[in-house]
This record gives C-alpha cells, sequence and structure tokens, in this order.
C-alpha cells in the first residue's frame, strides 16, 4: 500500500532518464534501437512512467522480468512496442503472453512443443527470442545441435511462434579484463551464424556492453541501469556517456529532542549519546528498503550531513543533528541538496552492495512523484 499522507517519497526526475537515454542514442550505430528494461517497477523508477518517457526519448522496445510487468505496460496504453520478458515463462502461460502480445525468451524445446499444442488451440501466435547461454549458465542453449533443433522447430510452427529473436546475456561487460566478455562474444557470433534467415532481433548488449564495448554484436540495446543514471561498474570503469541519476529519496524531520550524554537510542541500545546533543527522528526505515545496516551513514539534513543513530527501525531512523533543526526540515537520503550528493551508489558502497539492489530494495510503501 502506498503511504501518501507522509513525507516520505521517491522522486523521480523523467527529463534525466531521457537525457541518458539520449546520450546512449547518440553513441550507437544507425542500426541500433535501444530497449528500456523497465523489470522490477524500472529499478523502483516506476515502470509505467518510465516506459513512456524512455517511448519519448527513442526506446522502441521494453524489457520486463516477468509477465505481469508485460501486461501493466500493455494496459497502460503501450500497444505498439516489443515488449520481452527475459525470464522464462511456464509453457501453460503461453497463451496468455500471446494475447498480450508479449515477446518471451525460451531455450527448451520442451517449452516449445508444449507451448504450440495449447497455442494451435486457442488459434494464438507468440513470439519467441531464442535464449542463448554462451557463458552466464542463466538460460538458454550452448549446444549448436540443440540450437538447431529449436531452429527448426519454430521454422515448422509459423502459425503458432513468430520467431523474433536471438539474444544472449553476459556476465562480465562491465569488468576491465574483456577476457571473459570476448569469450562470451565469439560463442555468440558461432551460434548465431548457424541461423539463416536470422531472426529480426540478434541482441546481447546491456548498460555496461552498450558503454564500453561499442562493437557489440546486437541491434538491440537492452539499457537498463544506465538508463537511470547509474554506472554498471559500480566504480571499476568510468562511464562512457553522461549518466544523470533520476531517482531521489527524501523526506522531513519528523521529531526533533535534546536528549543528555549517556542517551541509548534504538533496538539493542547500540549508540549511547556521548554528550548532549540533538536528536531527529525520520519516518523512513527498512520496510521502505532502506537498509537496517545503514546505521551510520551519513544522510542530509537541511544541506548539511547527519549520521544514522542507534538501529534502523522498521519505520523510524534517528539522526544525530548538527544543533537544533525544526521539525519538517528536508531531508535528502538519495540525492542532491544543495552542493551535496548523495547516490544510490554511494548507498551501496556503504550497505556493500550494488546500485541495482538498493533501488530496487524501494518499496511500494514510497509513494513515486514525477517531475
Ligand atoms: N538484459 C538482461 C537479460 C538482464 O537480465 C538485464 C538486467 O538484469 C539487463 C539486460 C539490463 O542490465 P543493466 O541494468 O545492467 O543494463
Amino acid at each position: 500500500m502506498v503511504s501518501n499522507h507522509r513525507p516520505t517519497k521517491v522522486i523521480v526526475d523523467l527529463e534525466a532518464i531521457q537525457a541518458n537515454l539520449h546520450a546512449q542514442k547518440a553513441q550507437l550505430a544507425e542500426h541500433q534501437e535501444i530497449f528500456a528494461v523497465v523489470k522490477a517497477n524500472a529499478y523502483g523508477h516506476g515502470a509505467v512512467p518510465v516506459a513512456y518517457a524512455a517511448k519519448e526519448a527513442g526506446a522502441t522496445g521494453f524489457c520486463v522480468a516477468t509477465i505481469d510487468e508485460g501486461v501493466e505496460l500493455r494496459q497502460a496504453g503501450l500497444t505498439e512496442e516489443t515488449i520481452l520478458v527475459l525470464g522464462v515463462i511456464p509453457s501453460y502461460e503461453a497463451v496468455y503472453a500471446a494475447q498480450y502480445d508479449l515477446s518471451v525468451a525460451t531455450g527448451q524445446i520442451e517449452f516449445l512443443h508444449e507451448a504450440q499444442e495449447l497455442l494451435a488451440r486457442e488459434a494464438q501466435k507468440l513470439k519467441v527470442h531464442l535464449a542463448l547461454d554462451t557463458g552466464m549458465g542463466r538460460i538458454g542453449v550452448s549446444q549448436a545441435d540443440e540450437l538447431q533443433a529449436l531452429v527448426t522447430f519454430l521454422e515448422h510452427s509459423p502459425e503458432q511462434f513468430d520467431f523474433e529473436g536471438v539474444f544472449t546475456h553476459f556476465a562480465q561487460a562491465d569488468a576491465a579484463d574483456t577476457s571473459y566478455y570476448q569469450k562470451q562474444v565469439a560463442k555468440f557470433n558461432e551460434l548465431v551464424t548457424q541461423i539463416n534467415p536470422q531472426p529480426r532481433y540478434v541482441h546481447s548488449a546491456n548498460s555496461a556492453t552498450a558503454q564500453w564495448h561499442r562493437d557489440n554484436p546486437s541491434n538491440v540495446v537492452r539499457m537498463g541501469i544506465s538508463l537511470y543514471g547509474l554506472n554498471p561498474s559500480g566504480h571499476e570503469l568510468q562511464p562512457t556517456t553522461a549518466l544523470k541519476p533520476a531517482l531521489s529519496l527524501v523526506s522531513e524531520l519528523a521529531f526533533v529532542k535534546k536528549v543528555p550524554r549517556g542517551t541509548a537510542l534504538g533496538y539493542g541500545s547500540t549508540y549511547v549519546s556521548p554528550s548532549e546533543e540533538w536528536i531527529g527522528t525520520i519516518p523512513i526505515g527498512y520496510a521502505d528498503g532502506w537498509l537496517r545496516r545503514m546505521q551510520g551513514f551519513e544522510i542530509l539534513i537541511a544541506g548539511q550531513k547527519c549520521p544514522i543513530v542507534g538501529r534502523v527501525c522498521m519505520d523510524q531512523l534517528m539522526v544525530r543533528l548538527p544543533g537544533k533543526l525544526a521539525v519538517g526540515s528536508p531531508v535528502t537520503l538519495i540525492g542532491r541538496d544543495g552542493d551535496l550528493e548523495i547516490t544510490a551508489q554511494d548507498v551501496a558502497d556503504y550497505a556493500q552492495t550494488i546500485s541495482y539492489e538498493v533501488l530496487c530494495n524501494l518499496t511500494d510503501r514510497l509513494p513515486r512523484v514525477y517531475r
């Protein structure tokens, strides 16, 4: 449930998303399209508004992780674009996916057999992208004979299947050492050349591939994290396009008090004030996706850095203030306040994870506001 009657919210700058997409598009070859990866509620940014913004900026398709995420876009009026479900779906959902004109990934002949029967019965046709496992070890075929069997099956079932694409996913396109990436490219090329004629979409590029491997074998870039303005490699490589973070997480000071020296704060009393100090309470916690391990991290309040003291609770956290500040003072947990900025990458570094996880963790309780 969205908690609208609370000052804690996610603010999404759709122009930043469009600027990130334009910057990437400017680097691509004429024949390369961009599919905006809007799975997981557009990495926490809100799938439908992001999809519309990306479409306006030139995205010709979308990638989602589940059928339901694809249906959400169709029901929101995005009826023309390709919507590719990146995760495998059960064969008994093939008809439903086809009814919403979703494209699905597969690498299993059993899926095609089972889906064909169901599709034939309902007179439906499903768009298919064959997944090639070139080293990610997740989904897809890795052997030439298996691939041939899939292609042959698709060719022999033109009433039930539209063989729309073939793709792979790189495990290390964001690494300074390119050897594993090169190995995957070689394997992809070797497998793809067997397919004749090739489908409309031959794709392999995620954000990192588009950033650092311009010669990638792809006529579609599946642009995810860089669309949201974050560096796919964390700190390992410098971005090659301007990246503007699109998401801010803000709140307000809800409660302010002066505590004497020796005051214990929060569960477990993990913080005891070393002197008299001003403490503020902010209405956000781990139920919003602000991780419990963020104790000690500095957030911005009225333009100043303030450390989180005591354990982060489910719905609230405490901070040490530089002095008395008014209830209602603006709080920035991710984003910019004056000259200071906290990025999702900063949060990720502190929490020892990646920016993707920080963004996807932000729960539905947080309203999304668009600028
Ligand atoms: N393609 C596939 C198959 C993915 O699984 C993902 C993300 O997990 C992406 C593209 C987008 O990746 P990124 O956000 O690194 O651009």
